[in-house]
Formats: C-alpha cells, sequence, structure tokens
C-alpha cells in the first residue's frame, strides 16, 4: 500500500475487501509529487473525477472536488467526505468557479457519453468552453498547473489507427457529436492558448474508452462496456448498434489515472498532449461476447441502427506516452471487464433494486 493510503476511509468504500487490489494497481510515480499540495479536481464526482481524487488524497493532497452533480454522483465520492482533507462544493464550472489558489487543477467536468452529450450540447460545449476559460483564468492568477482531460474524440473519423498525436483530426463539425468533439478540440486550443499567452503549465491527455468500476451503466449515461455488463447481469440481450464490426480500445481505469499522475507529474508532460488509452482494438461485437462469455450465460444480441457518425475505428498509438511516461496498460480486458463486474453485482444491481 502506498504511503498515506491509510489516512483515507477505504473501508466505507463501494468495494471494501476489494479495494486494496484497485489500491494496488495504482502506481504513482512519486508520491512527494502529490504530498501536502492544494489541488483542485473539476468534476470530482465523476467516474476518472472520483478515482483521482481518492488516489491524490491517499498520497497527501489536499483535494477539493467540484462538480454540478450532472452526470457525476454523491455515492462516488461519499467515503471520502470525512476526510480532513477533503472537501466538496457543488458548482458548474461554467458559472463561475472559485477564487483560491492551488498548485494543480484537473479539468475533467464534462459530460462524456455520446447519448448523454447529445442530450445537452449546449452544456458539454459551455463546460468545455465557458468552463475551460474559467478554470484557465484561475490558474493564471495564481500560476497553477492545469490537466485538461480532452478526448479521442477529436479525431473524429481517423484515416491513421493506431492515431498519434499528430494526426490532426477528421470531424464534422456540425454533426451531432460536434458539441463534444469541437468542445473537446476548442478547449485544447484554449489550453494552448494561455500557455503561448501567459506561459501557464498546461498539459492535455486525450482519453480513449476507458471503464472500471464506478462507470455509469445506467440510461443515457452508459457507454458500450458498463451497458453490456449492466445487460448481461440482469439477463437481457445486448444492445449492438450497427453490425458491430465498428473498433474501439478498452482501458481499465487505474492504468488511466496511472497515466494521468504522470502526466501531472512529468516535467517532460509541461505542454504536451498525450494519448491515454488501451491499444488493444476490438469490434464491439468482440466486446459482446467477451461480456456474455465473462457473465457466463448467452441472452442474445439485440441489433439496432448506428448512431450518425458513430467513429468506425479508434484506437490509440501510445508510443509517446511508453516513451516520454514511460506507461503502458497492464490490466488484460478480460481481468478488467471480471473487476468491473463484480464492482456492478456487488453495487450497483443492489441500487437499483431498492
Ligand atoms: N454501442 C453499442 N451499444 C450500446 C452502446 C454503444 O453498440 O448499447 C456502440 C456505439 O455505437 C459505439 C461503441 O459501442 O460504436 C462505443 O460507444 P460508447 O457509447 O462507449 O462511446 P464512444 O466510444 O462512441 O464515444
Amino acid at each position: 500500500m502506498k504511503s498515506g493510503s491509510e489516512s483515507v476511509d477505504f473501508k466505507a468504500h463501494g468495494f471494501p475487501e476489494r479495494y486494496d487490489c484497485f489500491m494496488a494497481l495504482l502506481d504513482v510515480p512519486s508520491a512527494a509529487d502529490f504530498h501536502q499540495k492544494e489541488v483542485l479536481v473539476a468534476g470530482g464526482a465523476g467516474f476518472l473525477g472520483s478515482w483521482l481524487s481518492e488516489t491524490l488524497l491517499a498520497h497527501g493532497s489536499s483535494v477539493t472536488c467540484i462538480d454540478n452533480l450532472a452526470t457525476g454522483r454523491e455515492a462516488n465520492i461519499s467515503h471520502l467526505r470525512t476526510h480532513k482533507n477533503f472537501r466538496f462544493e457543488k458548482i458548474d464550472i461554467s458559472d463561475g468557479i472559485m477564487d483560491r489558489h492551488f498548485d494543480m487543477i484537473f479539468h475533467f467536468a464534462s459530460r462524456a457519453s455520446p447519448e448523454e452529450y447529445q442530450q445537452h450540447p449546449v452544456e458539454t460545449m459551455l463546460a468545455n468552453s465557458i468552463g475551460t476559460r474559467n478554470i484557465l483564468e484561475l490558474a493564471a492568477k495564481y500560476n497553477s498547473r492545469v490537466i485538461y482531460a480532452s478526448s479521442s474524440e477529436v479525431y473524429g473519423h481517423p484515416d491513421v489507427v493506431p492515431t498519434p498525436e499528430s494526426y490532426w483530426g477528421h470531424v464534422n463539425p456540425i454533426g451531432p457529436r460536434s458539441c463534444y468533439d469541437e468542445g473537446k478540440r476548442f478547449g485544447e486550443a484554449l489550453c494552448m492558448a494561455y500557455l503561448r499567452a501567459y506561459n501557464l503549465d498546461v498539459r492535455i491527455v486525450r482519453i480513449f474508452n476507458t471503464y472500471g468500476p464506478r462507470i455509469r451503466g445506467d440510461g443515457a449515461y452508459a457507454r458500450a462496456a458498463s451497458r453490456f455488463i449492466n445487460q448481461a447481469l440482469r439477463s437481457e440481450p445486448l444492445t449492438v448498434y450497427g453490425d458491430g464490426s465498428q473498433t474501439r480500445s478498452f482501458c481499465f481505469v487505474t492504468d488511466t489515472i496511472n497515466a494521468i499522475l504522470r502526466v501531472a507529474t512529468s516535467d517532460a508532460a509541461r505542454a504536451e498532449v498525450f494519448n491515454i488509452g488501451n491499444p488493444r482494438e476490438i469490434t464491439i461485437l468482440t466486446l459482446a461476447q467477451l461480456v456474455e462469455q465473462l457473465a457466463g450465460g448467452s441472452h442474445g444480441v439485440k441489433y439496432g441502427p448506428l448512431p450518425e457518425d458513430d467513429p468506425p475505428r479508434r484506437c490509440p498509438d501510445i508510443s509517446k506516452a511508453r516513451s516520454i511516461l514511460g506507461w503502458e496498460p497492464r490490466v488484460g480486458l478480460e481481468e478488467g471487464l471480471s473487476q468491473t463486474m463484480r464492482w456492478f453485482r456487488e453495487n450497483e444491481l443492489p441500487r437499483s433494486n431498492t
């Protein structure tokens, strides 16, 4: 167990006796980099934000978590609420932000599920534009380091797969996904503008599909992996869109967090952008079959229409993260899906039955 982790009330976590095994997968490069640091996590009650918040707390940071709870859930951070170095404020970063010094700011506040962000296109664009501006202004005032959560969506429908950071993207600027794609592209451009204008320390992570405990599997919030797991555990057919031949690459959450924390601390990551994802590319139909197999029973596949502008292929080239950060994913898809399935079984299914 890493230093400082005993001060976090992990026993109160959703998966108590399994928690150590998740913490063991976290591999923070230098815990000293986070010790006694004032850190702001915007979107801290979300899937990735809550993992970040607790990992930072466990390594000695004082964490201020802000979230408008549009997608994030209080349940994700309830086990942190009593910690003396944790505070939560319900804030929408598009409306404004506190005026206080932070050493580091993680901007992870945005809807990320295609079905959800397409229902809230304006809010999604504002979180990544006005919201990002509010974060960057605060950072410029107090000389904070900013880590901006961008997305593989900036590549749109890439002609180059696996896609390196040097690829500029192939995006429909007026399509149904553009609120997110262009929101993230604008957010990246604004980070670089603050770097050039004010010499601000910014770092950008382009996060590819990530899954793991606390990812939402309900309604429009669900992503392919979490929806399939939910459906399989409820003995329902899995809803595959199109013929399922489109591809994605799935990274387990602890691998993603490890990479983000390396980006946050590595001197060589300043002013850089990194693809963070697992380079194993699989079809969505293969993912569905794998989930069925791990769940131990098949209830069939229900095919539905392919959503407009759904990217046909997505896979990261992670050479840059490998060479500069010394990072690569360690958790295989079968292992990660099993862990996630166990978490859904123990946490989400009981919750929805009450
Ligand atoms: N998908 C699917 N069934 C679902 C949800 C998603 O077949 O119930 C497909 C979706 O069309 C896409 C892929 O799975 O091709 C990944 O979708 P996700 O919502 O996880 O996000 P994306 O990778 O498109 O941002």
